[in-house]
């Protein structure tokens, strides 16, 4: 089995992201694929945009891709490592591989995923760092809302 592409599917997460962001919303975006590229859902976080905390940018793309038989042979591509919530919902189902575009912002489960036999890929991608880290400076309250920080 070939490996995708990671930085390509990235970029469909970075839209998204994107997206939040001119909505007004946290920039998290999240796009599941399967392993031959084909693209199953996206989403982004919509915690502000609809007054819901439940709305990350995993969930949203989970959602949208409806049901599968099986995620083993899925990617979970999203902008940021994944919070807790997000990081179960990896294991509950399965999904095989995580990329994240970033982990400098938020750890949050990477290392727990890797001991769990999750693939974890993370890309460092410059451009995730600077879109939540300039948000985060500009909206500390809102972001430590989202990561359940007091
Ligand atoms: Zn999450």
């Amino acid at each position: 089995m070939t490996t995708p592409n990671y930085r390509a599917l990235l970029e469909t997460a970075i839209a998204e992201a994107r997206q939040g962001l001119a909505e007004g919303g946290i920039p998290i975006g999240a796009a599941l694929y399967r392993h031959d590229g084909r693209l199953l859902g996206c989403g982004h976080n919509r915690r502000v945009q609809e007054n819901d905390p439940s709305v990350h940018g995993e969930t949203d793309a989970f959602r949208k891709a409806g049901r599968q038989r099986s995620y083993r042979d899925t990617i979970m591509v999203t902008t940021l490592a994944p919070c807790w919530y997000c990081s179960g919902l990896v294991r509950q189902f399965g999904i095989g591989t995580v990329v994240v575009g970033e982990s400098v912002n938020f750890r949050g489960g990477i290392d727990w995923l890797r001991e769990h036999g999750v693939h974890v890929v993370d890309l460092e991608d410059a451009e995730c760092i600077a879109l939540l880290g300039d948000w985060i400076a500009a909206h500390p309250e809102v972001w430590n809302e989202d990561i359940g920080a007091d």
